[in-house]
């Protein structure tokens, strides 16, 4: 940030007073630009022991497959953000039945919010972000062309609740490193 969003005067990187991290502030109207980690809200969509996956039509990793997911908007829950992606990228409509998992990508300051949801009908199609969509059995997942680590991670998570035979919640924090 070179320039106040508020009042175009250009900020400085310093520690402000009861703080400990620098932050952008301006020198002009005194506002401090605070940058905190963003919200991911992501769905897997289930039918009749199959999830639906997208292939992405956009970069980075265009190409590659991954579950609905995208930032949140302001004015939205984390459950409609992920339904509102899957609607998006899917064109399926999804009732929202858990969280899965809170998954922490520190590195890059994002949070990953991965719901189960049921499908409300084999209904979908690819969005104007996916390539194409389909419907995967576990036995049949794309492991090797996984667009993010992320989401390879949480599908990995739950082919072994599903093989398991039960369902938890999982929370875990991710390095760069996978
Ligand atoms: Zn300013």
């Amino acid at each position: 940030m070179k320039f106040c969003s508020h009042c175009g005067a250009p900020v400085t990187q310093k520690i402000p007073a009861g703080d400990n991290l620098p932050r952008h502030v301006c020198e002009q109207c005194d506002l401090i630009h605070y940058h905190n980690p963003k919200i991911v809200a992501g769905c897997i969509a289930e039918w009749e022991g199959q999830i639906l996956l997208c292939r992405r039509a956009i970069e980075p990793r265009l190409g590659l497959w991954t579950f609905p997911a995208g930032f949140m908007e302001i004015g939205e829950s984390t459950e409609q953000a992920a339904a509102r992606e899957t609607k998006e990228e899917a064109e399926a409509d999804v009732a929202i039945t858990s969280l899965y998992a809170v998954l922490s990508l520190p590195h890059i300051g994002q949070v990953y919010l991965v719901f189960r949801g049921q499908m409300t009908a084999p209904i979908y199609k690819a969005g104007s972000e996916s390539l194409e969509v389909k419907l995967f059995p576990l036995s049949a997942i794309p492991w090797d062309d996984m667009a993010f680590p992320v989401v390879k991670d949480a599908l990995a998570r739950y082919a072994a609740d599903v093989r398991r035979g039960q369902f938890q919640l999982h929370l875990a924090s991710l390095s760069d490193r996978i």
